[in-house]
């Protein structure tokens, strides 16, 4: 695990010269790394002749209204607000965070060849992802639904009422993974690289279903608009939402003592709120606010 690390560090350390963005320090190691590679290269400087001191780039999703969006240069949603309170608490400002989009297939690369140095993207702990990142966390904890046209309620009730129909899902989100792991038999599955590509097949009518986290599909149902998709309302998994880091990362801990100061003072329940204000989403409370998991060491 600390050669990984190490060999990881270094990979990534090219990589912010060349880039001249990503960051591989840890919050205490801001100015040693940051520092010099920004003079080296040429740097930039603040407005009162500074060095612009090194910033973090964080992976979140940029299609799902209410938890990660993008709106020209603004960021919104729950997942972004969880991140500026974590990353604040480390020590950055907001204008020190860099947003990247980071599709449902394309997280662990992500973290693992040094292009984000977090993620707070609707991001699910799983034993196979932890094999090749770490998570802190989790922050949230959803359930997997389906989505369907408002003509369709009563009909489609569950992914066991999907035999024969058209199934829409994110391709590397364990949505898509367990309709083929669980009712591949059934629905015929179509996978996407987002999630926005999905609903414009639902509403094409090309698919009968989306299916993913139930606040996810709340956002999307309510950005559409016209009462036109319902979320079914009865999930069938547990999603732990985690912050995803580097296989090797010392920030575990830190986030996690961060994420509990979040729900302690009450700013994890107004952004959950502000968050699905309008969609009709309500988290489940036996679950919610979660209790963090170990770091391993
Ligand atoms: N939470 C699930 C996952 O991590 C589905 C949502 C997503 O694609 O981000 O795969």
């Amino acid at each position: 695990m600390k050669s990984t690390r190490v060999a990881l560090a270094a990979f990534a350390a090219v990589g912010a010269l060349t880039l001249g963005a990503c960051s591989t320090a840890e919050p205490g190691e801001q100015e040693e790394t940051g520092g010099e590679e920004m003079t080296d290269d040429g740097g930039e400087a603040t407005d009162d002749g500074g060095e612009m001191s090194e910033g973090l780039r964080i992976g979140i999703k940029f299609d799902q209204p209410g938890l990660g969006f993008q709106d020209g240069g603004d960021y919104t949603g729950f997942d972004v607000d969880v991140a500026l309170y974590v990353t604040e608490q480390l020590g950055y400002s907001p204008d020190q965070i860099e947003f990247v989009e980071a599709p449902s297939a394309q997280r662990e690369t992500m973290l693992q060849n040094g292009q984000v140095d977090m993620i707070f993207a609707t991001y699910s702990i799983t034993d196979e992802r932890d094999e090749a990142v770490d998570f802190a966390g989790p922050y949230f904890v959803a359930g997997q639904d389906l989505l369907i046209r408002a003509e369709d309620e009563g009909t489609i009730t569950g992914p066991e009422s999907l035999d024969e129909l058209n199934l829409c899902s994110v391709s590397g989100s364990t949505s898509a993974q367990r309709v083929v792991d669980e009712y591949a038999a059934g629905a015929n599955l179509i996978e996407q690289p987002g999630y926005s590509e999905c609903i414009q097949f639902l509403t094409g009518g090309q698919v009968d279903a989306v299916t993913t986290d139930d606040i996810i599909l709340a956002g999307l149902a309510a950005a559409e608009g016209s009462g036109s998709l319902q979320v079914v309302g009865s999930p069938f998994s547990e999603e732990n939402y985690g912050v995803g880091l580097p296989d090797g990362s010392d920030l575990c801990e830190d986030i996690n003592a961060a994420i509990q100061a979040m729900i302690d003072d009450g700013s994890w329940e107004e952004a959950v709120t502000s968050n699905t204000d309008g969609t009709g989403y309500t988290p489940n409370s036996e679950l919610n606010p979660p209790e963090m998991r170990g770091c391993s060491s």
